[in-house]
């Protein structure tokens, strides 16, 4: 209880104190009657109250291309995946995604995918510049994984907002394992260049990944309050029946919720999804999470004919669903949880414009 109120009051918990808050929430016979992690969700809760009140932000994600060079062990999608079935949409395929997203209220764009080599500088700048004019009140998003600084720049240039990359753990040798071929501190350094650049820029981790401890996590918390990202995307693992995780259990939903509620405190400004992956493992897993301080939810755009192929992770949900449906459910299930929906662009607080 003194842990979370110490956190409540933004004064920052060193790592022993996060992880023995940590290892506490993972028992619940320890914690009666779930006392400290209602406690804490609650806390979590006011503190998004007092930030951005009960709305939550819609993005429209367009996932453009299941294309990757990566192989990252855990991800449906790696290059070694040969059962993968590989689809790239055209620059027309995303702009009429972004014309139909348009017309569903929705303001900005996450062009997310595969590292693919067919997305030159060229033909994501074209693109980029192809939104930005047409929709000049919308914000662009991407989440393409690891590129040079120059390339960061020109797409920057060419009018793209925001970009999301994962540093998926700040372990390195947690990372190296399920990595092949790349390195954390790679990553990072992209994530330096973004954030120089002038990016909104997100990180964001993985929940559960097998022989995760609470020390690595402590770790993923620390790093995120040093990088103080704009936005934070984490999720639970779910295995993928074509990788090399394929029998591994899948992280917890109740964590990822804990975890939430822990970076809502934090960083208290911080723009914090309810992920996919949260509402994939539970029917009402994203709501969970924005009753424990998520305040944004990424509705899919992409065309119906690809949903099936942009494949992480196994049990996906919103793969049948128009952009409509997904746009209408999506609202019905925040205005039950007692939120608003809010489809301004939704930058971050601190944001210059
Ligand atoms: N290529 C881009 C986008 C990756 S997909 C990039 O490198 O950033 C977006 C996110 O999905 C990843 O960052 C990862 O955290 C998550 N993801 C991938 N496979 C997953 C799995 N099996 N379970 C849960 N999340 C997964």
């Amino acid at each position: 209880m003194a842990l979370v109120d110490q956190l409540a009051l933004e004064s920052d918990l060193s790592d022993s104190a996060l992880c023995q808050l940590l290892d506490y929430l993972d028992h619940p016979d320890q914690d009666q009657d779930g006392r400290v992690r209602h406690h804490l969700i609650q806390k979590a809760h006011q503190k998004r109250m007092e930030i951005y009140g009960n709305r939550v932000f819609l993005r429209g994600l367009i996932e453009i291309s299941n294309y990757c060079k990566r192989n990252c062990v855990y991800c449906g999608i790696r290059a070694g995946n040969p059962g993968a079935e590989r689809y790239r949409l055209t620059l027309e395929q995303v702009l009429e995604s972004c014309r139909i997203g348009y017309e569903l209220g929705y303001r900005t764009f996450v062009m997310q995918g595969g590292e693919d080599h067919a997305h030159t500088d060229a033909f994501l700048t074209g693109l980029i510049h192809e939104i930005r004019t047409a929709y000049p009140d919308c914000a662009i998003t991407l989440s393409l994984g690891e590129r040079s600084r120059e390339s960061y720049q020109a797409l920057y240039n060419a009018g793209a907002d925001r970009y999301l990359l994962r540093h998926e753990t700040a372990d390195d040798g947690f990372y190296a394992g399920f990595h092949p071929g790349m390195a954390l501190s790679v990553r990072k350094a992209c994530l330096e260049d973004l954030k120089a650049i002038g990016y909104q820029v997100g990180a964001g981790f993985m929940v559960g990944l097998p022989g995760q401890s609470n020390q690595h996590l402590v770790k993923d918390l620390r790093f995120l309050k040093t990088l103080d990202p704009h936005m934070i995307g984490i999720g639970p693992f779910i295995p993928h029946h074509e990788t090399p995780l394929a029998d591994q259990p899948s992280g917890s939903v109740e964590k990822t919720v804990v975890l939430l509620a822990i970076l809502r405190l934090m960083i208290p400004k911080v723009l914090l999804p309810a992920t996919t992956a949260l509402g994939s493992l539970n029917p009402v897993g994203r709501e969970l999470g924005i009753r424990a301080g998520a305040n944004v939810v990424m509705p899919n755009l992409s065309p119906l004919e690809v949903r099936e192929k942009y494949d992480l992770y196994d049990g996906k949900i919103c793969t049948g669903d128009e952009a409509a449906e997904c746009r209408q459910c999506i609202q019905k299930r925040i205005e039950n949880a007692g939120f608003t929906v809010d489809m301004a662009r939704g930058d971050h607080p601190d944001w210059r414009n």
